[in-house]
């Protein structure tokens, strides 16, 4: 049986930008390796969430293979998962942004910590806040924690909104997902209760918020970050907070397959350990060769035991959130000298191994948000003739009839080649 590489990489999918010669990132840059593949591949152009521009929870499950309706009961879920921390039935689990806010005005939703500070912060708020219940806090990279407040008399409820501004939320039945919104406001609302029943929820977590906001500004870490002229890190924002457990099917039952996963961030660990696969953690490495590297290394370990990796490449949806599309264009080069170029080495396409290459959704570099557009997928195949091209304009006019939504991908690659 051949083996599969499952590449998602983040926000990978873009608009045309003026610069680029009215193309994309992708469309743009020179890709000799994904050209080698076109020999044998097709292209699809799939939805991911129809009208609602996806999370990436939201994107990396349904690429997976789970419907996100059908599955998501909030993004808290597997971001604490991914962080290690436990995420139990009843208690709630949340995503955390930490940015910087200036006499109640929102400056900053990101403010990049480095691993001594959050850890500082992470120990002085677990410490200092005092809340009628358990909680704990951990820090992750950068300007994401996680945050689970553990139920106690009373279990909470998810029907509560996001304090982030640009991210909503919708229900469907008790499920729930996070999706992206473009908003102009610059304060940090409270967490309302968007039924009786989360009352409760929304006060504790209301109470949470300004203890850690005052821990925060008094911490001798914006003390120091004030001195050298950084930006501060005293505003909590939560978002996609879950109550119950997503119960993802066992991808390596499904497909009767032995799936691992080569990443780094906490929300992508978090699904793939609810999905049963085998986790290759391998941090994330500022250096975007650097991580490149690990992480292409570590998927060539992970394919020697296993019949597919899913690999997650994070860089270009930075880059895309920071209008920077010629840093995207040289992440995607890099993604093609990198980690195809070497994967071409440890995969035979013409003897049945496959490679998709994909994104979870598309983040446009000129909005600096994640639209709501069809995503480009490669499917390397021995089961295709050649390819023409690869890149959002090829793709929206010579896709597969049968890719239709980003959810029919994972079956199709199981089933059909
Ligand atoms: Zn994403």
């Amino acid at each position: 049986m051949g083996k599969t590489v499952f590449i998602i990489v983040d926000g990978m999918g873009d608009r045309r930008i003026n610069q680029l010669n009215n193309n994309t990132p992708l469309g743009y840059v020179l890709k000799p390796n994904i050209a080698t593949l076109l020999k044998e591949a097709a292209c699809a152009y799939p939805s991911v969430l129809g009208k609602l521009a996806p999370e990436s929870d939201a994107g990396v499950l349904a690429d997976l293979g789970y419907d996100p309706v059908r599955f998501s009961t909030g993004r808290g879920w597997f971001e604490c998962l991914g962080l290690d921390m436990h995420p139990r039935e009843g208690d709630i689990s949340l995503r955390v942004n930490i940015g910087e806010s200036t006499r109640g005005k929102l400056k900053s939703v990101r403010t990049y910590l480095s691993i001594d500070e959050f850890r500082t912060l992470e120990k002085e708020i677990n410490n200092k806040v005092s809340l009628p219940v358990e909680f704990e806090f951990k820090a992750g990279e950068g300007y994401r924690a996680g945050l689970i407040i553990r139920a106690k008399s009373k279990t909470f409820s998810a029907f509560i909104s996001n304090t982030q501004p640009g991210y909503a939320v919708k229900f469907f039945g008790e499920n729930k997902l996070g999706f992206a919104r473009q908003v102009k406001i610059n304060i940090v609302p409270k967490v309302k209760a968007l039924k009786s029943t989360a009352d409760y929820t929304a006060k504790i977590l209301n109470i949470f918020v300004s203890e850690a906001n005052k821990v925060l500004a008094a911490s001798q870490v914006n003390k120091e970050r004030e001195k050298e002229g950084k930006n501060l890190a005293n505003c909590i924002m939560l978002r996609d907070g879950a109550v119950k457990d997503p119960r993802l099917f066992d991808i390596n039952k499904r497909f009767n397959k032995k799936w691992s996963a080569v990443l780094g961030m906490p929300l992508e660990k978090g699904i793939a350990i609810a999905s049963g696969m085998k986790v290759f953690d391998t941090g994330e490495s500022e250096n975007v060769e650097k991580d490149l590297k690990k992480k292409t290394e570590a998927a060539i370990r992970a394919l020697q035991q296993s019949d597919c990796v899913y690999l997650h490449i994070k860089q270009t949806d930075a880059a895309s959130h920071l209008g920077n599309f010629v840093e995207k264009c040289r992440v995607i080069m890099l993604i093609d000298e990198i980690v195809i170029g070497n994967l071409l080495h440890s995969l035979d396409i013409p003897s049945g191994d496959r490679l998709v290459l994909t994104c979870d959704h598309v983040t446009s570099s000129s909005l600096k948000m994640h639209v709501n557009d069809r995503i480009p997928v490669l499917l390397a195949s021995r089961k295709f003739g050649r390819c023409g091209e690869f890149g959002e304009t090829y793709c929206s006019k010579h896709a597969l009839k049968n890719i239709k939504k980003a959810t029919d991908i994972m079956p199709f690659v199981m089933d059909k080649l």
